[in-house]
């Protein structure tokens, strides 16, 4: 944790970005309670989740169901089937992975019916990898001209799962495409006067790349095995 807080830190002041502008998701899939736990002690501030059913379960043990609002804030970063929308506006603060106005719309629909105003972040598939989800880039500005008019909505910024190099420095241009895209989004006065539209949040990096993504401009890295150890 230390560590990679102080790497997170380092790879910061070297790319002349304020380190505060940088958040670190612990990734705890496949991880239990009592991990979780040590993780929130030693300083852990949000967590990322894979899958609906496992967090749901997580937060019923005895550790993390406390009767006290959560210490941590919870972050989806897993592929989300429409029908599981609604356990997860009840559950996260940030959803990563919305890649579909299909799924954008049933979030609405979600967050509405509890009161909520759902921050979410479009995830792009740069690659243009057939087996891996994401809207493509060119429909990213459509997709976030229909979600203007979900009110139960808020979008934070964008999200990319690069393919999957030896070489860290492969990834690089897929943060910085989504970085680009980012920045062409901003130029788009009309998208950005949506009062639920922003493009604050580049959701990159993991645990081979965390250092290049946040050279590129991440402000989320999404980070497992360096904190928690090989996922069994
Ligand atoms: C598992 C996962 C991570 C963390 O990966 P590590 O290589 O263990 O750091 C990050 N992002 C997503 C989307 C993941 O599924």
């Amino acid at each position: 944790m230390k560590i990679v807080k102080e790497r997170i830190r380092n790879a910061a002041v070297l790319s002349g970005r304020d380190p505060e502008s940088i958040r670190l998701v612990a990734v705890s899939k496949t991880k239990p309670a009592e991990v979780i736990m040590e993780a929130i002690n030693a300083g852990v501030t949000i967590l990322g989740e894979n899958y609906i059913q496992e967090t749901l379960q997580k937060l019923k043990t005895k550790e993390l169901d406390t009767g006290l609002p959560s210490p941590v804030s919870w972050h989806f970063i897993g592929h989300l089937q429409t029908n599981k929308a609604k356990y997860a506006v009840k559950i996260f603060d940030l959803i990563h992975t919305v890649d579909s106005l299909k799924l954008a719309k049933e979030l609405d629909k979600q967050a509405k019916k509890i009161g909520k105003v759902q921050q979410i972040l479009l995830q792009v598939n740069i690659g243009m990898e057939p087996s891996k989800s994401g809207a493509a880039a060119e429909d990213v500005k459509s997709l976030i001209r229909e979600i203007i008019s979900c009110k139960n909505l808020s979008v934070k910024g964008l999200m990319v799962i690069p393919p999957f190099f030896n070489d860290p420095e492969k990834v690089r241009p897929y943060f910085s495409a989504l970085r680009d895209l980012a920045d062409q989004i901003k130029n788009d006065k009309l998208l950005m006067s949506a009062p639920n539209i922003a493009m604050d949040e580049l959701s990159m990096g993991m645990t081979a790349d965390f250092e290049i993504a946040i050279e590129e401009g991440a402000t989320l890295v999404r980070i497992g095995t360096a904190i928690f150890g090989k996922r069994d």
